[in-house]
């Protein structure tokens, strides 16, 4: 079996269509604002993306810079004045923080109903009940990604994610939860990963343990979401050059499996059109706007 090619790229510019579409039914313009502090030359490139994207989809978006010395006290402050100022719908704080501040307790600060990643403990404590709100934006893509390969229904579906982190491994379980599926965690600890991947419809590695998961682990027909994103050494390529790829060992897996991401291409697009999807679902929330389109 050679696995369908599920492009992340194709997907995420879906998303990105919609919520353009639903932007241009608003009565007012979404929008979002961007804190980044320092000048960490990844962060920087991922934030110039997202305020381009933002910008393409009909939306505002504030670009807020604070120096690599900023004080704690100066990034809350900030995230005060973001919260109190009615025409922000969302709060994006672009991590990693420069080292000394701390990161849990900044994000603790944004008001939930501005929560645009999903990662305040209101935001969290909402997922695991069940109730509306502003849902992680990586673990949000997984479950789009598997609707494209296998339809919108994933009842019955028995996922396998492998990693618990806040970010992505345990909200990616809950949200294949809430659609139904049968859930598995599996983390460092997990006795005998290859025999519970092999039981697994869904597999979601996320780990950062590049290429870890094999081929010959997979139940035949088998998706693969893989959210791994690993930079490794690439000496075919020329001295000193890199290349990306993710948890999943690609050919491997893809010749096994029904339906696989690439890396790069698959789940990191996603990232960024959920996030926009999550501006626009807090704009209307706040401001008991109807949407105008289902997202
Ligand atoms: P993380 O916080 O380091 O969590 C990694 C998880 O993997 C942990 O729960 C860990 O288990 C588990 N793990 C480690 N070794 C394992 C093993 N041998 N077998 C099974 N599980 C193992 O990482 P993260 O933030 O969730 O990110 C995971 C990956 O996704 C990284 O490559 C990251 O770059 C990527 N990522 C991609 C996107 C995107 O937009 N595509 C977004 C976020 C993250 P323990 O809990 O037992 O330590």
């Amino acid at each position: 079996m050679t696995a369908q090619v599920i492009s992340g790229k194709e997907v995420a510019a879906d998303v990105r269509a919609k919520v353009k579409a639903a932007v241009e039914g608003l009565p007012g313009q979404p929008t979002l604002a961007v804190v980044l502090v320092g000048e960490d030359p990844a962060s920087q490139v991922y934030v110039r993306s997202k305020v381009r994207l933002t910008a393409e989809c009909g939306m505002r978006s504030l670009h807020h810079q604070l120096p690599a010395e900023a004080s704690q006290a100066d990034v809350e402050g900030l995230i005060a004045e973001l919260n109190a100022d009615p025409e922000v719908d969302g709060i994006l704080l672009q991590l990693p923080l420069p080292k000394g501040l701390n990161e849990a307790a900044a994000i603790e600060q944004i008001d939930p109903s501005k929560d645009v990643d999903g990662l305040t403990e209101a935001s969290a404590g909402r997922l695991i009940l069940g109730k509306p709100g502003l849902r992680p934006c990586t673990p949000t893509g997984c479950v789009i990604l598997a609707k494209s390969a296998l339809g919108e229904d994933l009842s019955g579906k028995h996922v396998l994610v492998i990693g618990r982190s806040i970010l992505v491994g345990k909200p990616a379980a809950l949200l294949f939860l809430a659609e139904n599926c049968t859930i598995s965690i599996a983390h460092s600890r997990t006795a005998d990963l290859p025999a519970l991947c092999r039981q697994a419809d869904i597999v979601v590695p996320a780990v950062g343990r590049p290429e870890m998961l094999k081929g010959d682990w997979l139940k035949p027909g088998a998706c693969v979401i893989d959210v791994g994103i690993n930079r490794i050494d690439a000496p075919e390529r020329g001295e000193g050059k890199t290349r990306l790829v993710g948890d999943a060992d690609y050919e491997s897996c893809a010749a096994v499996a029904g339906s696989i991401t690439p890396v790069p291409g698959g789940v990191g697009p996603m990232t960024i059109a959920c996030l926009l999807r999550n501006t626009v679902l807090a704009a209307c929330a706040r401001r008991g706007w109807d949407l105008p389109q289902r997202l």
